[in-house]
């Protein structure tokens, strides 16, 4: 047994880990398995990908199958990391149509957690791109299934966390890039008001995200800088300077955070001090477009391994909301509030514009998500109960990927489509052998 937790190191629950190393062994797991999930890289930050008894990390179906550079379309097995699709492929000048924060994801938690990136506005999710899936369902019987094809299975897969079966193949198209890089452009929003309207006037880029500084009160409540972006072409490389390469070295590991930062290193005054000068510094460079590479745009936390050590040892929270747009800007304004005003600086807070989800437990709606990092402490749910509240009177929901902590109660409000997914899961696993943390808290 193993004490396993999501990224965010809380909470932790014993389990067995097995590894298979070939997606007919991972079958073979799911035909005799009882209270069993898949794991694929560990980056939700809860407790969705630890078992209630047995955990399938599916590192080891890691194989590429076939790729076809006419149409970019890519076969590949679940647990194979957006790192090395990016790797494989960047340099043959094809991308990912959608990207999370970090490229240490697999392909299986990318379609289960139907994760969005910042075109999610433009793309939609990943899970609008997958063509075909190869699932390993309850039972062990292994089913192909396409939006045409079992396309209930299909939908319910794309966001369903795990809860269908174990995704062992995966065929998606990667889309054509001239180069590496990003045109990217910094818009400075004064307040929280600003910020939604910059983001919902950034609609046609490619690419935008806000960075908010967390801690800014009274006037400058939400005060942020925005982030658009598009895909530069090797013209724009060529205005900028003849001697960039089109395709950036891939990155090495820098620098990881060694140890469990003692009491952690998040406080109001050390994310005051930072917010104060990324603030400062982000606002000089807004004006003309920059060109920014792929990964330190698209992966920023990613050059420094390990940071989820930085808030200590009892671990972190990842709270991430949307919220109607007809309510963003008061329910919004309203949760920032309460985060500057009860001193809990959120080390990170970053708000997103998104558009509809694709599966009845997909994350995105249309509207404004807003994520925001909180280190465990005894008195945090406190705060996140009231947060909570607003989401929900909101017409808001919470992401399963990142969550740890959220009722039933805000759970089932959240997510009209429920009866849907479980009349899906209940005809596939009528045993309820599939069963993470997360899924036996919400009652999934
Ligand atoms: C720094 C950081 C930034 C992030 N940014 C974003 C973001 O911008 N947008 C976003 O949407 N998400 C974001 N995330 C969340 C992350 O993309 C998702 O949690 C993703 O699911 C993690 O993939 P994983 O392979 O680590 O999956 P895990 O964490 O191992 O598992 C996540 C879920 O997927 C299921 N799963 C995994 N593999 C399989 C499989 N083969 N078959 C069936 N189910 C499977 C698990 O059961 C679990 O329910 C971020 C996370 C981090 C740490």
């Amino acid at each position: 047994m193993t004490a396993l937790s999501g990224w965010g190191r809380w909470p932790r629950h014993e389990t067995e880990v097995l590894s298979p190393e070939t997606p007919a062994r991972a079958a073979a797991i799911q035909a005799t398995a009882d209270g069993v999930i898949a794991r694929g890289n560990g980056r939700a930050y809860g407790d969705a990908a630890v078992g209630e008894r047995i955990t399938v990390s599916t590192r080891g179906l890691d194989r590429m199958r076939s790729f076809d550079p006419a149409t970019g379309r890519l076969t590949a097995e679940g647990g194979v990391l957006l790192a090395d699709v990016i790797a494989a492929f960047l340099p043959r000048g094809f991308f990912p149509p959608v990207v999370p924060g970090t490229k240490f994801v697999s392909l299986g938690g990318m379609i289960a957690s139907d994760v969005h990136g910042k075109n999610h506005h433009r793309a939609g999710g990943f899970g609008d791109h997958v063509e075909e899936m190869l699932i390993a369902l309850p039972g062990g019987d292994v089913v192909a299934c396409s939006p045409e094809r079992n396309a209930d299975l299909f939908d319910a897969t794309v966001g369903g966390m795990g809860l269908t079966g174990t995704i062992l193949e995966a065929t998606f198209r990667l889309m054509p890039v001239q180069t590496g890089w990003l045109r990217r452009r910094t818009i400075v929003a004064d307040d929280l008001d600003d910020a939604i309207d910059a983001l919902a006037a950034s609609a046609r880029s490619t690419y935008s995200v806000a960075w908010i500084d967390c801690l800014a009160r009274g006037e400058a409540l939400g005060r942020s800088l925005i982030y658009t972006a598009e895909h530069a072409t090797e013209d724009d490389l060529d205005e900028a300077d003849g001697t960039i390469a089109p395709f950036p070295d891939l990155p090495k590991r820098g620098f990881a955070v060694p140890f469990d930062a003692p009491g952690g290193m998040i406080n109001r005054a050390s994310v005051g001090a930072f917010n104060a000068v990324y603030y400062r510094r982000g606002a000089a460079r807004a004006g003309p477009p920059e060109l920014v590479g792929w990964d330190p745009f698209f992966f920023p936390l990613d050059s420094i391994g390990d940071w989820n050590r930085i808030y200590g040892s009892r671990g972190f929270l990842q709270h991430q909301c949307v919220i109607p747009a007809a309510t963003a800007h008061a329910a919004l304004g309203t949760i920032l509030e309460r985060i500057s005003s009860g001193g809990r600086p959120s080390f990170l807070a970053v708000l997103k514009q998104l558009g509809p989800g694709r599966g009845p437990l997909s994350f995105p709606m249309e509207g404004f998500t807003l994520a925001l990092d909180m280190p465990v402490t005894d008195d945090v749910e406190g705060l996140l109960g009231d947060v909570d509240r607003v989401v929900r009177e909101a017409g808001g929901r919470i992401y399963l990927a990142k969550d740890a902590r959220q009722s039933r109660e805000t759970f089932e409000a959240g997510y009209p489509r429920l009866d849907a997914f479980r009349d899906v899961r209940r005809a596939l696993d009528p045993d309820g052998r599939i069963a993470s943390r997360l899924s036996r808290r919400l009652g999934l």
